[in-house]
């Protein structure tokens, strides 16, 4: 029986603290934990400047900022951020100061340089702040799965770009799970990664950050999942000798030819899928190609679940019925009721374990 797991950005920070929403892009800075040395209660200039260098995708991230939201110039605290290297964490940041608000305009504006630069800070920001995040919960995760593979044929679909569940297999040889990409890649940083006996599938639709596309001959390659934000600053092409980079798609942005396959590889299971569990993904209006695809692949008799994060108490019943409402808009075909669980991936995970 094919059973699919779909991971969004949610499941990621639960398990990973890895950004999202205001804070991705936003709170870079702050998450490289990057503390200034201090001098009369200031931060050092020769400090600042050191920082400044460092961590010049922000300082470039600010600049971009300030062009496209005008209004931030009569922020004192952001003026603070761009002149002495303060950082700069947003609190309920408005919904269009978002990155995905900020590529639509940019690519409205058919900005690529702007588009690459988020793109570079999207890739700083994530490897740096889950650089040493415990992970337990993917960790748990894929323990399970390897107590219960042999009955049940599973495949991860991710919508994220983070290493996390790669980060179990190399952490966790003797345990007997292995990922793979079912990508065709054209270089391998370590040989070791093709292949084990217990593979779980995963089918990141949007790339993934330790993969590096050459954007001349479009060779694609893949490294190990441990990265830090300097990681592609020497890595060239093996064949052209041209700078690789993250190999990432983001919203508004086309698909790569190159990762078209799994596009068609995740259709192709979604079809004969019995049972799809659906975490910390909710399908925004900017994913139209996922929407599309699971619209026209899912089974209409599939027992659909989404787990997802509601703290309050009184406010359960109206997210369930919000969830269940849009998911019926979205895929008006589906026969089954759609199970609606708000206790988070943590419990989900945890609920499992005691099922077992
Ligand atoms: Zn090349």
């Amino acid at each position: 029986m094919k059973e699919i797991y779909v991971f969004g950005a949610g499941a990621s920070y639960a398990s990973g603290r890895t950004p999202l929403g205001d804070e991705l892009g936003w709170s870079y800075f702050f998450d490289a934990n990057s503390l200034y040395r201090m001098e009369n209660g200031r931060p050092a200039i020769d400090d600042i400047e050191e920082k400044n260098i460092e961590f010049i995708t922000f300082k470039k991230f600010l600049n971009l900022a300030k062009n496209i939201y005008p209004e931030l110039r009569e922020d004192e605290k952001f003026e603070r951020a761009l002149s002495r290297g303060e950082q700069y964490i947003p609190y309920n940041l408005d919904k269009r100061y978002y990155m995905d608000e900020m590529l639509r305009i940019l690519y409205e504006k058919k900005d690529g340089e702007s588009a690459k630069l988020i793109k570079q800070l999207v890739y700083e920001h994530i490897v740096e702040s889950s650089f040493d995040s415990r992970n337990l919960l993917y960790n748990n995760f894929l323990n399970l799965i390897s107590k219960y593979k042999v009955r049940k044929d599973i495949t991860i679909i991710s919508l994220n770009y983070d290493t996390l569940l790669r980060e179990y297999f190399d952490n966790g040889i003797d345990k007997g799970i292995y990922i793979d990409y079912l990508v065709n890649f054209d270089c391998f940083c370590r040989k070791e990664y093709k292949y084990g006996n217990n593979i779980v599938p995963v089918i990141k639709l949007r790339g993934s950050l330790d993969w590096g596309i050459c954007n001349e001959c479009n060779n694609l390659s893949l490294f190990h999942w441990h990265l830090r934000r300097y990681s592609y600053d020497d890595r060239k092409c093996k064949y052209c000798n041209y700078a690789l980079e993250p190999f990432i798609i983001l919203p508004h942005e086309e698909v790569n030819k190159k990762i078209e396959v799994l596009w068609k590889k995740a259709a192709r299971d979604l079809r004969i899928a019995k049972k799809i569990t659906i975490i910390g993904y909710s399908f925004p209006p900017y994913d139209k190609k996922v929407i599309e695809l699971f619209a026209n692949s899912m089974n209409s008799d599939v027992d659909l679940e989404v787990v997802d994060n509601e703290d309050m108490n009184e406010r359960i019943q109206i997210r369930r019925n919000e969830i269940q409402r849009n998911y019926k808009k979205m895929f008006p075909h589906l026969n089954k009721n759609i199970k609606v669980n708000l206790g988070g991936f943590e419990k989900y995970i945890s609920d499992l374990e005691k099922k077992e």
